[in-house]
């Protein structure tokens, strides 16, 4: 049997929440920042927009989004939008992280501001409580909803 070399690398940030042998995700190049999923994204500039919890418990759920602030170009400052993703979606996808828990799809949207940026989140998660009211209201008329 031929000799199989298997690279183990494992998070080498102190104190990984994760214990000391958690498997790293995103490996340093030139040094052993070697980084889980957990601790590679503590160390972005993100924050998480939860859903208000008037509305979470909906049939169909509002989904949770990390808002990400990405330098550009050294000065202009853009936000990327990862989005929460539901049970029931594919994720055999190299555009797909784990955070805290949940599985979000890494950058739905790129937008220059942050307000721009809430006020998309917001208008999802309006969206989705029309679609809530719509599927109350239209149960068994059609396939779909
Ligand atoms: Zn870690």
């Amino acid at each position: 049997m031929a000799n199989e070399l298997t690279l183990e690398f494992v998070c080498t940030k102190e104190n990984c929440e994760g214990g000391p042998n958690t498997p790293a995700r995103y490996i340093g190049i030139a040094s052993d920042e070697n980084r889980c999923s957990d601790c590679f994204w503590d160390e972005q500039d993100i924050e998480v927009v939860s859903p208000p919890m008037e509305v979470t418990h909906l049939e169909i759920k509002p989904l949770t989004y990390i808002l990400e602030s990405v330098w550009k170009d050294e000065e202009k400052e853009v936000f990327y939008i990862h989005r929460e993703m539901e049970e029931e979606e594919p994720k055999d996808t190299d555009k797909v992280f784990k955070y805290k828990g949940k599985t979000y799809l890494y950058k739905v949207a790129k937008i220059t501001s942050k307000e721009a940026a809430m006020k998309a989140i917001h208008s999802w998660w309006r969206g989705c409580i029309s679609l809530n009211q719509l599927n109350k209201k239209e149960k068994g008329r059609y396939e779909y909803i």
